[in-house]
């Protein structure tokens, strides 16, 4: 007479669930930051010192033009040894 093995037999094959168990409560969404791509937990939804960056970023941009642009004015200029 054959045993039969443990797997033909439904009633023990199926007493583990495969199932995970779901969470109570719902999962926090988590927001990336815009400038930098990173998660964020703040408020905001974006980091303090990106949100500085990126408020900087115009003035940044002028004060580099306004430097360019005084270098330029410079190599424009003549000498003063050469031209007196
Ligand atoms: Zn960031």
């Amino acid at each position: 007479m054959k045993r039969p093995s443990q797997f033909e037999r439904p009633s023990l094959v199926h007493i583990m669930s495969e199932k995970k168990p779901l969470s109570l409560f719902p999962q926090r969404v988590i927001t990336k930051c815009p400038v930098c791509r990173e998660p964020t937990y703040s408020a905001s939804g974006i980091h303090p010192q990106c949100a500085v960056k990126r408020a900087d970023e115009p003035r940044r941009l002028a004060l580099v033009a306004d430097k360019k642009m005084k270098k330029a004015d410079k190599q424009a200029e003549p000498c003063p040894k050469s031209s007196a």
